[in-house]
């Protein structure tokens, strides 16, 4: 799935574009095309996931520019929420003119929000006690709403902010699209789906840590050509029992066997163009501990559970985030502790910062080990 499948216009699509964005999230996959044609949807997600652009993309395709009142309402649990889903949203309408958003929360001036609102706003973010605040004062109206978003809904709920919620969301037409998001699903939320939602679309993304906390994760600038020798001298300083090593090809698998291989490693491959019976044949191998070297796709290491690796080499940067995760989700199984390093080229640590961003994880960097570091 690409964002280009998604009917965006060229602007938007510039804009996600510019943000580094390079493919849709999987709750953005399942969520865009139907909150895009209209339905009502309530989503679970863990964060991190890319919810804010899964609603945000939609809703903002949705407003019009020539209108001056009110067109979508997202409410958000805190201040600091509601000013991230703004800036998101002030992002990916980087090329898109006249359409306003507005982030009103407690703690700022009024004022400044009144003049705002008067200019015409037609996207507001807030907070459920400062929407209510405006709502009181007549100086918000909700009656133009195509569409309301609760974003975290169930931390919202927790704070206490579900009368608010209903009242705000009794002020909006009957007929306006609503779109829930939250990370867990109580009662109480499928509750308010029940009275505020049309036949919603139930969505869910399957709970996955992002990433294992017990895996120590770096990574080592190094040139292609100089990858091997880091390699191997890594693997000398480490000396793992079991290294799962990921290349991005097979061609580049078969490469670094061979190279391995001459170098005195027991390693094997392990790819797409493998039969089942030679594939079970490494697996065994792998686990019998009589080859303590597994390189790797994506494609074939998926699903495979190994015990005791104890380190997983990147030796190409995954494709994306989600390669990146199942990756290291390989070694520190059952608890145990793992490393993962990661070989960056200079030119592709802007695909290492995306990670890091989307998996909201920290990799730290250290310096490419010497030959005296090997003892
Ligand atoms: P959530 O609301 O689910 O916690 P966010 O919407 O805040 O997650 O997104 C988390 C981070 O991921 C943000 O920095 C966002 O810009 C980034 N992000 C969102 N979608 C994508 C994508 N498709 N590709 C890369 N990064 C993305
Ligand atoms: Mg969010």
């Amino acid at each position: 799935m690409q964002f280009q499948d998604f009917n965006f216009t060229p602007e938007i699509l510039k804009a996600i574009e510019d943000m580094g964005f390079e493919e849709p999230s999987p709750i953005q996959t399942l969520a865009i095309p139907p909150i895009s044609a209209g339905r009502d949807v309530t989503g679970q997600a863990q964060t991190g996931t890319g919810k804010t652009a899964a609603f945000g993309l939609p809703l903002l395709e949705k407003m019009d520019p020539a209108d001056r009142n009110v067109q979508a309402i997202v409410l958000c649990p805190t201040r600091e929420l509601a000013i991230q889903v703004a800036e998101e949203f002030q992002k990916l309408l980087k090329y898109r003119r006249g359409i306003n958003v507005l982030p009103v929360y407690g703690g700022q001036p009024i004022e400044r929000q009144l003049k705002a609102l008067r200019q015409g706003v037609q996207v507001v973010i807030g907070t459920p006690g400062r929407v209510i605040d405006h709502l009181e004062r007549g100086t918000l109206s909700l009656n133009h709403v195509k569409i309301a978003v609760l974003d975290e809904a169930d931390q919202m709920l927790d704070m206490g902010f579900r009368e608010d919620i209903e009242t705000i969301l009794d002020e909006t037409p009957a007929k306006r699209q609503m779109v829930l998001f939250s990370a867990t699903m109580p009662k109480p939320i499928l509750e308010i789906s029940r009275r505020f939602q049309t036949n919603p679309e139930f969505l869910q993304v399957a709970h996955r840590e992002m990433t294992v906390p017990q895996v120590e994760q770096s990574y080592i600038e190094v040139r292609e050509r100089d990858k091997l020798e880091v390699l191997s001298r890594l693997m000398d300083i480490h000396d793992p029992k079991l290294a799962l090593i990921f290349c991005n090809t097979k061609r580049k698998v078969d490469d670094l066997i061979q190279h391995l291989q001459t170098r005195g490693y027991f390693a094997e491959a392990l790819h797409g163009d493998m039969k089942q019976t030679q594939r079970d044949r490494v697996m065994a191998k792998f686990r019998g501990g009589s080859i303590d070297i597994l390189v790797a796709t994506d494609v074939a290491a998926r699903g495979i559970d190994v015990e005791n690796v104890d380190v997983v080499f990147n030796f190409d940067v995954p494709q994306d985030t989600e390669y990146y995760v199942h990756r290291i989700g390989r070694t520190a199984r059952a608890g145990r502790a793992g490393m993962a390093i990661t070989f960056v080229a200079p030119k592709e640590i802007y695909k290492l910062r995306e990670i890091q961003k989307f998996a909201n994880i920290r990799i730290t960097k250290i310096p490419v080990p010497t030959l005296t570091d090997v003892e």
